[in-house]
């Protein structure tokens, strides 16, 4: 498990900013040690735990790019078209019998090697044949033409994956193209999951009056299955502190991170923040954000815990800005900072100042071309169907009072943020 001091996360200010909290966490935060040797089957979203310099030039060996035909490029036509004899033929996982013989041309297809001598390829799309065993050819294609040399994609010893990259399909792909049938990864984090409210009960079972169904569990879980996090889904914890501070105090010695909602406000049956303190250092962020409130950071047994709000717009939210880059660092992942997308605002909006907010909304395009977004037309942060029923947040920083119609806004899609 990686350890962390008590007061790892104790924090001066009355306001935490978001940029400060992010800040926090990859500074404090320790990444788990240990690595694992997994297949590439197995390899997408895992994050790397070493550098990767390219073993072999890509492509391997200089080849066609086209199906064609091979000649020498000191035999181009420069005027007018010519005529070669076309001895040999080569195909993808094949070799020429013998060197291009000067004045010759050779049939070749996309992915064979280059024949000895051949340095240019005719797309067959470009030549004819003269029905005596002969291709014309056109004046003025440049010599290399078609040609993909050896390295052209990756040279050899070139730094290509870094230690920290959550793999993406790409970089998958990249691996298998060098011939690594396996990677080093770092193990993922366990995560322990729980909601707590008297007012939850779980998809299944049977609900009295005045309850919900527990949807954050479910969110969370999620968003941490996408993180590449082990999840254990621990149900839901009343409102009781002794309870609470039981199963946190159970649940830090076999996990990374322990991820609560609910109970972190400042009623009097908001348990999480007292429970924490019992079984370990709480320390409570006011984060400047909106929608937001209070996130709870602690320390179990060196285990951290982030509580987060319970209404579930604040909880996805705050997810985005505490618990992801806390995850990243965990992880051994590189931090992956949020890079809003400029596009133009069909709304407006006023704000407070000194603090972030995030408006959900929707993209469309304008008669005019232009990607705009629209502001979901309800703002509360307990509306689960504002975040269903949008492509994503629109971020406004600190210091943004208001948003004028047309104005360029920073657009957050949801899938950039998991
Ligand atoms: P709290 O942060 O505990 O004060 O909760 C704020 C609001 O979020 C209340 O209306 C809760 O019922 C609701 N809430 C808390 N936890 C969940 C949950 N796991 N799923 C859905 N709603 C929740
Ligand atoms: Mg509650």
């Amino acid at each position: 498990m990686a350890q962390l001091s008590d007061d790892c996360f104790a924090f001066g200010g009355p306001m935490m900013s978001v940029d400060d909290a992010v800040g926090l966490i990859a500074a404090r935060v320790s990444a788990v040690q240990e690595r694992e040797s997994i297949s590439l089957h197995e390899a997408d979203g895992r994050i790397l735990a070493n550098d990767i310099a390219a073993p072999l030039p890509l492509p391997p060996f200089t080849n066609s790019a086209v199906d064609g035909y091979a000649v020498r490029g000191s035999d181009l036509p420069l005027q007018a078209e010519a005529v070669f004899p076309v001895t040999g033929r080569v195909q993808a996982g094949g070799s020429a019998q013998a060197p291009l013989q000067a004045g010759h041309a050779m049939r070749i297809f996309t992915g064979a090697p280059m024949p000895v001598g051949a340095d240019t390829v005719f797309m067959q799309e470009d030549v004819r044949l003269d029905g005596n065993g002969r291709v014309v050819v056109p004046a003025g294609l440049r010599p290399g033409a078609n040609v993909r040399p050896a390295g052209e994609d990756v040279a050899a010893g070139h730094p290509a994956l870094k230690a920290g990259q959550r793999l993406r399909p790409q970089d998958v792909a990249l691996l298998a193209a060098f011939g690594l049938p396996h990677v080093d990864v770092r193990r993922r984090i366990r995560v322990a999951v729980f909601s707590t409210g008297n007012e939850l009960v779980s998809p299944g079972d049977r609900r009295g009056d005045a309850q919900l169904f527990d949807s954050n569990r479910f969110m969370l879980g999620a968003l941490l299955a996408r993180l590449g996090c082990e999840v254990s889904d621990l149900g839901i914890i009343g409102d009781d502190r002794a309870a609470l501070a039981g199963s946190l105090e159970q649940v830090g010695r076999s996990h990374d991170l322990i991820l609560t909602s609910g109970g972190v406000s400042t009623g009097e049956e908001d348990h999480v923040k007292a429970a924490v303190e019992r079984a370990g250092t709480l320390v409570l962020w006011r984060m400047a954000i909106k929608p937001g409130r209070p996130v709870a950071m602690g320390i179990i047994g060196g285990t951290p815990l982030v509580g987060l709000p319970g209404n579930p717009v604040a909880s996805f939210v705050t997810f985005v800005h505490v618990v992801r880059p806390t995850v990243l660092a965990l992880s051994g992942a590189a931090q992956e900072p949020l890079l809003p997308m400029p596009l133009r605002a069909a709304f407006t909006y006023k704000k407070k100042i000194a603090r972030r907010e995030y408006v959900r909304v929707n993209l469309r395009q304008a008669p005019d071309g232009v990607l705009e977004a629209t502001k979901f037309p309800r703002e509360g942060a307990g509306l689960l169907s504002s975040l269903v029923d949008t492509d994503g947040l629109v971020e406004l920083g600190e210091e943004v009072t208001r948003v004028e119609l047309g104005q360029t806004v920073g657009f957050l899609s949801y899938a950039s943020l998991m």
